[in-house]
């Protein structure tokens, strides 16, 4: 096994999930492709390399992430579901013309001290912002 696919076993291992060699593929894909791929990214992607992967395996093991917090959801549209390895912070800008999904750094430190989430409990943070992208505008 390369060391990529092994550490990303480990994930999996640490996880409680079984490392299949589809989930390895599809966390890697994640993993090493942060463009917020949807379902049927992912599908074009992979098929080639593994005739057997369905959709429905796509989408049954990307829930299996979301339950144990590997990924997360971002629905920016209603109309699809991206996906997201959890790594840092960042926020995500969508490009209205291409459809790009950027990441950016967000501090969310200030969140900590504003007065009326007092006694909340926080369990997600997301800043989604829509607009042209700079690559967009400079065309
Ligand atoms: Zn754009
Ligand atoms: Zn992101």
């Amino acid at each position: 096994m390369n060391q990529n696919i092994e550490r990303i076993s480990r994930i999996l291992i640490n996880n409680n999930i079984k490392p299949s060699f589809q989930r390895i593929k599809i966390l890697e894909y994640l993993l090493e492709n942060k463009k917020h791929p949807t379902v049927d990214e992912i599908y074009v992607s992979l098929h080639p390399e593994i005739p057997t992967l369905s959709k429905t395996t796509i989408y049954n093991t990307l829930n299996l992430f979301l339950e144990s917090g590997i990924v997360r959801a971002l629905n920016i549209e209603s109309s699809e579901s991206r996906y997201d390895p959890i790594t840092d912070q960042h926020g995500h800008f969508k490009c209205d013309h291409c459809g790009s999904v950027y990441d950016f750094p967000v501090n969310f430190e200030n969140i900590k001290s504003n007065k009326f989430l007092e006694g909340y409990e926080v369990k997600e943070k997301d800043v989604i912002l829509k607009g042209i992208c700079k690559h967009c505008k400079e065309n």
